[in-house]
């Protein structure tokens, strides 16, 4: 199975292949939607093939950190995350790829739609 390189959903068909701009060396990602793809592209753009975080996708992720807190919180601070149930630590995962999930599909003025 192949996931989405953006939002880490399954595929769906959708492709970029870096090789078309020039860039040999670099793997074809697969995405789930147009949206995640034209996202991709544009980051790829702006990047120049570069896998360093954009400004944008560092500030996804800062955007994980309120769930983030507020799911440990829910769990127990003083609980450590070997102690965690499976499902736990599932819900952990759920939460912060969905605020990711979230932050990246509101876009940014550097990736427009
Ligand atoms: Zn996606």
């Amino acid at each position: 199975m192949t996931w989405c390189a953006i939002c880490l959903r399954k595929e769906r068909g959708f492709g970029f292949s870096p090789r078309t701009t020039g860039y040999r060396d670099l793997q074809d990602s697969k995405f789930c939607s147009m949206n995640c793809l034209n996202l991709y592209a544009a980051l790829f753009r702006k990047g120049n093939g570069m896998v360093d975080l954009t400004d944008f996708e560092r500030a996804s992720i800062h955007s994980c950190l309120k769930p983030l807190g507020e799911c440990v919180a829910e769990i127990g601070m003083d609980k450590p995350l070997s102690a965690y149930s499976k499902e736990q630590v599932l819900t952990l995962i759920e939460v912060i790829v969905t605020a990711y999930q979230d932050a990246m599909r509101k876009g940014s003025p550097e990736v427009p739609f």
